[in-house]
This record gives C-alpha cells, structure tokens and sequence, in this order.
C-alpha cells in the first residue's frame, strides 16, 4: 500500500536499514517476523517535497485508521504504529524523506537536509545496515537490491564493516551497536574497522566530549540505549567482554576498564539478583550498569549516572554507595545478635545491599547473603491485627511492640504465638 501511495505521487519507496538484513539473513527454517520496519522515499523533484515521508505517512494513516501517527517535523519523519492489531499485531513503520545527515563537530547530534537515497544510505553505521530493497517500480519488474558499500559481500563473511574511517568518531554509540551486531549476529568486527574503533577511542575525542556542552544530550539518551539493549540481551555476558577487549568502557568515563575484578562483579552481582530479585522487581540491566559505574572512584559515580541520564534513585545509590559501604562494613562485624543485623541492615533497599555485597570482602558477603536468606523474610507471630483482637488498643505504642516481638522472634527467644502473647505479657 505505501509503494502503490508513493508510486501514484511519482516517488521512489525503498525499504533500508535492519529489515533489509534481516530479510536476506532469513532462512526457511526461521520464519522472520518484521517489527520494525524502516522505509525511505525519494526521487521527488520539488522543493515542497521534502516532507514527502510525513505525506506517505499521512496517506496510510486514512487508509488504516487503526494505526497511531506520530510526526517528528525537525527530521522530516512520521512513523505509523499497530499495537495489538488484530491483522498485524504490532508493527512499527518509520517513514524518513531520504536525507543527508552532517555533523557540524564530533559526537553531536545529526542536522537533516533533504538528499538522495545513496546519501541517506552513506549515513548509516555498517554496510550491512547500509542496503535498501527498492519496493516501488513497474509492475512486473524485479526490484532492484541497492548495495552501494558491499552490504551483501559483508554479510556472506560475516562481517561488520563501518562505511568510513569517521564513522566512530562521529557516534560512539556505534562501538556499541558493532558489538550489539556483532554478538547477536554470530558475525566478526572487520580488521580495519577494528582499528577504526581503536583511533577514535585513542584520539580522546569521547573524553574531551565528556560532560562538555559538546556532546548533545541526544548522545547521552543513545548511549544509555544502546547499554540497555546489550545489558538486557540475552548475550550479554559475550557483548560486554568484547566492549571490554575493545576498551570501549572509556565512552563512559576515561578511567573505566573491564579489569577481572569488574568482569567478577558484573556476574556475581547477576547471581544474587537471580537468587534474590527472581521476579526482577529490579531492572537487572540497570544494576549491571550500575556496578560499572560503581566501579569508579566514589566521587565520579553520581556525575557518570548523571551524565547516563539514570533514574534519580540511582544516582542517588551511586551518590551514596560509598558511605554506606564504610557504614556496613564497619557496623556488620560489631553485631552479635540476628536482630542487630536486621536493624542495621533494613535500613538498606536491596539494590544498595547488592551493591554493597558485591563490593565487599567475603565475611560481609556471607553475613549479607544470611540476612537475605535466613533473616530478612522472618516475621514475628503476632501482626496489628492480632494485637487488636487480643485487646490492645491501637497507638504508636504499637511499632514498639511489633518491634520488641519482632527481635525476640529473630533472636529465638519466642516462637510461636502462645510465646508471644507470654512475652508481651511480661
Ligand atoms: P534491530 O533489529 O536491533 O532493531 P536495526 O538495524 O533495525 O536493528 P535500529 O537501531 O532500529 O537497528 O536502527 C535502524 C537503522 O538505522 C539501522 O539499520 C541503521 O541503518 C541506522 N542507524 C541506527 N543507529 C545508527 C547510528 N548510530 N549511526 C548510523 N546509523 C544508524
């Protein structure tokens, strides 16, 4: 429908970028499921035309009243969205006005003109994401494959290849996206873009950016999206290895390396969020972030957070993980009784307790990971409720009483509820 739309204007449809790959990357064996699709017109003649995306756009949504129509006018693009649709369930149409992007000076955020598809196609990150299927044409002619950057050579060698030399200088993001691709895909960094990577870390140019007015703050929300995906991946583990072998946590902050304590903490900290956060209350992506950053002297973690943009919570963890790691390790030793543990450590959300377990030698680790098993889920036999039915009257004086049972249930001097009546007694 978009191809015969474009078509009756005069315009070239071609479907780019990811959709192309995975369409030729395809087997029979798995059936490909498009989510995301990414189209891109061209071939209009009139300046008027250079909105001719959000046009296409326009026109599918009258014939698809179901789908939503969001219009991003600064870059000429208009996206159409199903979701749930009982035909095409949830499908994500972007529709682009084929453009030129140029980078006024390093790591900032791309500026648009109206351009040809070839341009639009230059601008992309690795050839094999550089390749567009032309959709529209003359009925019954085969459509034309567009490779211009041996796309299609690259993903028979499995390859992945920037289209030139700048490429990283001009998006860190796409050191992340080369593993991301790389990882996913089963495919291999091509030597010489290897190198690429290597200059563009080496040239300082992420560092000067770092926390200057410089770097957009659209580079930032990239960043961190692109940390997202590869921290939630299910090949996670294989992605940050490789970002580390790269040096590629530099990005973040210039000090900040994939040493094997890093490596250790990263996994140790994925195990007790398995054993602890089965149901993922937390988002584990973030906390594997978040021992990265934590990774850094305490004084730089909070600005780092900062600059990820993470939620206030989480600067806030990373703000103060310092001190309360003095305050554990100091206090946890001195403890003799289960209820001291349990009321030095309550204090604590789980995320900052993790944090603190994993950064923590191994006699603290243990006594944390008791609290978590044995102690934190303990709960006195008598609630409000039951003090109410026992004739108590409700007051402040309540928490105190909940307290005093709660801590003669921890240190075993009651056990059960006829215990505890005895005990409140007394
Ligand atoms: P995925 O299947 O993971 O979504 P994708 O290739 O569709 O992969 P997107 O992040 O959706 O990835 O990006 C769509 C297309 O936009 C890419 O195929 C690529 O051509 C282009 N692109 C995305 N990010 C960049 C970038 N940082 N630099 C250059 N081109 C990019």
């Amino acid at each position: 429908q978009a191809a015969q739309e474009a078509q009756e204007r005069g315009w070239h449809l071609y479907l780019v970028g990811g959709a192309v790959r995975d369409v030729l990357l395809a087997d029979e064996s798995q059936p490909l499921l498009l989510e995301d699709v990414d189209l891109v017109v061209d071939g209009f003649h009139r300046a008027a035309d250079v909105g001719a995306g959000v046009t296409l756009a326009k026109a599918l949504r009258e014939r698809y009243p179901n789908a939503r129509l969001d219009v991003h006018g600064a870059f000429q693009t208009a996206a159409l969205l199903w979701h749930n649709d009982p035909v095409l369930d949830s499908l994500w149409i972007d529709i682009a006005t084929a453009r030129t992007e140029f980078y006024p000076y390093p790591a900032a955020n791309p500026e648009v003109e109206a351009s040809s598809i070839r341009q639009d196609l230059y601008r992309r990150d690795f050839t094999i994401n550089a390749m567009a299927a032309r959709l529209t044409g003359r009925r019954g002619e085969a459509l034309p494959l567009l490779d211009f950057f041996g796309g299609m050579l690259d993903l028979r060698s499995r390859q992945i290849r920037v289209l030139h030399a700048n490429s990283f200088i001009e998006d860190p993001t796409r050191i992340y996206r080369a593993v991301r691709f790389a990882v996913r895909l089963g495919f291999e960094l091509e030597p010489q873009t290897q190198d690429y990577i290597q200059y563009a870390l080496e040239s300082g140019v992420y560092e000067r950016s770092l926390g200057a007015n410089t770097r957009a703050p659209a580079l930032e929300t990239r960043l961190k999206a692109e940390l997202k995906y590869i921290l939630e991946a299910p090949y996670w583990q294989r992605a940050f290895q490789l970002i580390g072998s790269l040096g590629a946590l530099r990005c973040l902050h210039p000090s900040l390396k994939l040493d094997p304590l890093l490596w250790w903490r990263v996994r140790l900290i994925d195990r007790w969020l398995r054993r602890f956060d089965p149901d993922q209350t937390l988002k584990h992506w973030q906390m594997r972030l978040e021992v990265l950053i934590a990774h850094l002297e305490p004084q730089e973690r909070g600005k780092v957070a900062e600059n990820l943009q993470l939620p206030i919570d989480s600067i806030e963890r990373l703000q103060h993980l310092g001190q309360a790691q003095t305050e554990v390790v100091e206090s946890l030793p001195q403890c003799q009784r289960p209820s001291e543990v349990v009321l030095l450590l309550r204090q604590y959300k789980l995320p900052t307790l993790v944090l603190i377990a994993v950064h923590s030698y191994r006699a603290i680790r243990r006594k944390l990971w008791h609290y978590f098993t044995n102690l934190a889920t303990v709960q006195a036999p008598l609630n409000g409720n039951d003090l109410k039915r026992l004739g108590y009257k409700p007051g402040p004086h309540y928490k105190e009483m909940l307290d005093a049972l709660l801590t003669a249930t921890l240190d075993g001097v009651i056990q059960d509820e006829a215990d505890a009546q005895a005990f409140l007694e007394q």
